[in-house]
């Protein structure tokens, strides 16, 4: 314990810290510049010098660290590691039990007590997410605690750390058997190609599963949907096997055709019944209200910040807008299945995007159901930002 560095935290703040908040930022402390060297482990000091935590010091773009634990003399070793990947894999038995659902978080980030760390498992196979160069350096740790706790049948990992926060291309493979790709996974009975080894995406967020049940299940019966921003189209395809008549998925990237086509192939379903459109979804709205096409179901779910050739989209400036164009195009008593994952505000302020949206559209509207994170995307209640998804389904009426 003699080299652990000792930080102290700014008097103002080490009632939140108390309270286990648990990103360290450079701001929140005395003497941030003694922190040099990544994964370096420091104890958490309070204005009298008394031990409060004790974490690891690793930049990324939210802060500088993470604390780890809040008990004196529980170190930061093989041990712990053991300790927090065995608890993580117990709460996630019932999906682990599951016949339908073979793709799932396991461990995320601080909500299991590790932040800067997620851990992901795709039938057999794990990926796991290093968002810091000092968590990396933790690696040895972390995969031996991963690979001795559960039968792991191979391991892919992404390094997203480069300086600016970004995923670094290289071979993602770590160990065990190399996948053959696409591997297909289930959700909820449904398939899905992944791809571990192209990148930092995979071919499907594992946040949105209860959404996608939701709009199989509930929603998308005899229905004409609309999915923007879709990527994969992995809406479509939970829409399509829910009996939705006709999807249309709308994605700015030329991969997104070919990627979509094979997610409903996987599922049998004929990609030539619906419409996969390489677009900017702006231009698709005009192109839509020209041609005075109206949809059953709109599926929202922009990233929190794109730029295109003519557009630049910032989510916490401009989602009431994109509800405007998309309450136009809507159905009367049509769906709108808002989604974002902004962190940079709350399930309250969301509700007033919407508030305003369908005032300034002269429509009212009636909120039919909610959704943040699954459980197991599992969050700390100290650390509110880390439950970044909001989802609301919404009735034009
Ligand atoms: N809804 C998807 C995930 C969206 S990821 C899912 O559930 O799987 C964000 C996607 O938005 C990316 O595929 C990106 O290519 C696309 N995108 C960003 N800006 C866009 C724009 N202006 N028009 C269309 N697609 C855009």
């Amino acid at each position: 314990m003699e080299n652990e560095i000792v930080v102290k935290v700014k008097s103002k703040l080490v009632k939140k810290y108390k309270k286990g908040y648990p990103l360290l930022t450079a701001e929140s402390i005395e003497n941030d510049k003694e922190l040099t060297v990544e994964g370096s482990v420091f104890t958490l000091v309070d204005d009298r010098n008394q031990f409060m935590a004790r974490g690891y010091y690793g930049k990324q773009n939210k802060g500088i660290g993470w604390t780890l634990t809040h008990v004196q003399d529980e170190l930061i070793n093989l041990e712990f590691f053991i300790k927090k990947i065995k608890h993580a894999l117990n709460a996630r038995k019932h999906l682990f039990g599951s016949p339908d659902t073979t793709a799932f978080r396991v461990f995320n980030g601080e909500g299991d007590g590790i932040g800067g760390l997620t851990i992901d498992y795709f039938d057999g196979y794990y990926l796991m997410n290093w968002y810091s160069e000092g968590i990396y350096s933790f690696r040895k740790s972390i995969i031996e605690a991963l690979t001795t706790s559960t039968a792991v049948k191979g391991l892919y990992q992404k390094k997203r750390f480069d300086s600016a926060g970004k995923y670094i291309e290289e071979d993602d493979f770590v160990t065990g058997e190399q996948a053959t790709f696409p591997l297909l996974i289930k959700e909820n009975g449904v398939n899905y190609a992944v791809y571990l080894n192209e990148g930092a995406m995979v071919g499907i967020f594992l946040d949105q599963r209860e959404v996608r049940r939701r709009i199989m299940e509930n929603y998308a019966l005899g229905k004409t949907v609309l999915n923007t921003f879709s990527y994969t189209g992995a809406f479509s395809v939970a829409a399509a096997m829910g009996g939705a008549t006709k999807t249309t998925s709308v994605d700015l990237a030329n991969r997104s055709l070919e990627k979509t086509i094979e997610q409903f192939s996987v599922n049998r379903l004929d990609f030539e019944a619906h419409d996969i459109r390489v677009m900017d979804v702006f231009r698709y709205f005009k192109y839509a209200k020209k041609n005075e096409l109206t949809f059953e179901m709109v599926i929202l779910d922009p990233p929190s910040f794109a730029r295109s050739k003519k557009n630049t989209f910032r989510a916490e400036k401009d989602y009431t807008n994109l509800l405007k164009e998309t309450i136009d195009i809507t159905a009367e008593k049509g769906i709108i299945v808002a989604s974002t994952n902004c962190s940079k505000f709350d399930m309250k302020r969301f509700k007033q995007f919407i508030e305003v949206a369908f005032r300034e559209s002269d429509y009212n509207y009636q909120i039919l159901e909610e959704h943040s994170l699954p459980q197991d995307f599992k969050t700390n209640p100290a650390f509110p930002e880390g439950d970044y998804l909001k989802v609301i389904f919404i009735k034009k009426l």
